[in-house]
């Protein structure tokens, strides 16, 4: 079975792996940069693993697999791609995701300590935590490496005999015949079998898919300490009243700050939109943050000294796009990541390969479908939608 993987970010890399290791497939991948470059979902040098799950029980055991999926990676490789550092999540004590958060925790087994207010501020004093603030220490949560996981795993695939096209964007993707087309700058090739891991850009070769999934701009801003030159801070999610999360860097000298979905910037077209921010759209942008240097962290330095910016794709409900083209079966969109696919990519590239080869998955993955969705898409041309309503958002303080 020829079977060609389109993108190779995050999840392709992995689907690319897992299908390198099946003896009945060939496998090509492409890419319209080269695995594990910084201008799509990937950059920005660290992402969180997390064991719990703040939002929905089912994908509790799809967070169970990618934990012992990550070792074997790593086993596979022989090398480091994530540090262990554990994770801190918190948010307001009646806030529903840390409830679910906890009865996550309780559920797969994993060594989480509660903490209340006090705990916390007696813990990471370098917070400005609120009295009705509570934490879960997440002792197994890691930060992930992302731009050496995709390299990592792309040469692993290329040792199993998987072909990778680099700077080869493919252009079009026929799904008539009995056998899928792909176009791209190697010429047109033909497939039993075709993945589509193009992260914000998997609209553009299956449009049909506008109606479920949005692109979005992400902001990362990298802060250094006004006096300190170390950064005692664990990396944290914070759900509520309003979410952001923060990365210190590997020498703990300055930290990462992103936020949630209803502070990204919309957009219909992933190669439109504006990358490099500068003047009032730049201003904008840092103000977004302001809430986080004045209340929560504040001994930041007043601006940050690096802003990146990156793609991901979202769908209604915030959980995976996992399906079949709606012409032909033979396509699987792999998609919609909404802000939390790096920590399960190892488990969802065994249940791609799996759905390739088998045409079923041992996890059960049908509740992605049929989730309730968290905002609706107004305009999909633009990728304007209303407000994710379990993502609070406005000026808040901690
Ligand atoms: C700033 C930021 C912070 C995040 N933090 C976390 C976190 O802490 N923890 C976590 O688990 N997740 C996090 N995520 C989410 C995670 O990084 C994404 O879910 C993941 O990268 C999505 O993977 P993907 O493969 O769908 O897309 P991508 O990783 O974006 O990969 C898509 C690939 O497709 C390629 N491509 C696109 N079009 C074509 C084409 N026509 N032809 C060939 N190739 C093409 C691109 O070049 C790219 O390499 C974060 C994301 C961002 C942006």
């Amino acid at each position: 079975m020829r079977v060609a993987v389109i993108g190779l970010g995050a999840i392709g890399a992995q689907v690319l792996w897992q299908l390198s290791r099946v003896n009945e497939v060939e496998v090509d991948g492409f890419d319209k940069e080269y695995p594990g470059h910084p201008s799509a979902g990937v950059g920005g040098e660290s992402r969180l693993f997390w064991n719990l799950e703040m939002a929905e029980p089912a994908y509790v055991p799809l967070i169970e697999r990618a934990a012992v999926a990550w070792r074997e990676l790593e086993a596979s490789s022989g090398q480091s791609l994530r540090d262990p550092t554990g994770v801190l999540i918190y948010g307001g004590e009646q806030d529903v995701q840390m409830q679910c958060a906890l009865n996550s925790a309780k559920a797969l087994e994993v060594p989480v300590d509660p903490l209340e207010a006090s705990a916390l501020r007696r813990r990471f004093p370098h917070f400005a935590f609120d009295d009705h603030a509570f934490g879960l220490w997440d002792r197994d949560g890691a930060v992930i490496r992302p731009e050496r996981t995709v390299e990592v795993t792309v040469e692993l695939a290329r040792r199993n005999g998987a072909i990778v096209h680099e700077f080869n964007p493919v252009t079009a993707l026929d799904v008539t015949g009995s056998m899928l087309s792909v176009l791209s700058l190697s010429g047109k090739q033909k497939f039993d079998r075709v993945v589509m891991c193009c992260g914000g850009w998997t609209s553009k070769l299956v449009p049909h898919i506008q109606d479920e999934v949005v692109t979005r701009r992400l902001t990362s801003l990298w802060f250094n300490a006004r006096q300190d030159d170390f950064i005692d801070l664990p990396p944290f999610l914070r759900t509520a009243p309003q979410y952001c999360y923060g990365i210190p860097s590997h020498d703990r000298r300055s930290i990462k700050l992103g936020l949630g979905f209803n502070d990204h910037y919309a957009t219909g077209d992933a190669d439109t939109l504006p990358r490099q921010l500068e003047g009032a759209e730049l201003e904008a942008e840092l103000n977004k943050f302001e809430w986080i240097r004045e209340g929560m962290l504040p001994w930041l330095s007043r601006r940050p000294y690096r802003v990146e910016t990156y793609v991901e794709s979202y769908t209604r409900s915030m959980l995976e796009y996992i399906r079949p083209h709606i012409e032909n079966p033979n396509v699987i969109i792999v998609t919609g990541f909404s802000g939390h696919g790096f920590r399960v990519s190892p488990a969802i590239g065994e249940i791609v390969c799996q759905l390739v080869v088998d045409g079923k998955t041992s996890l059960d993955i049908g509740f992605m479908e049929r989730a309730n969705p968290v905002f609706s898409i107004l305009d999909p041309k633009h990728g304007t939608t209303t407000h994710n309503s379990v993502m609070a958002s406005g000026p808040s303080r901690a």
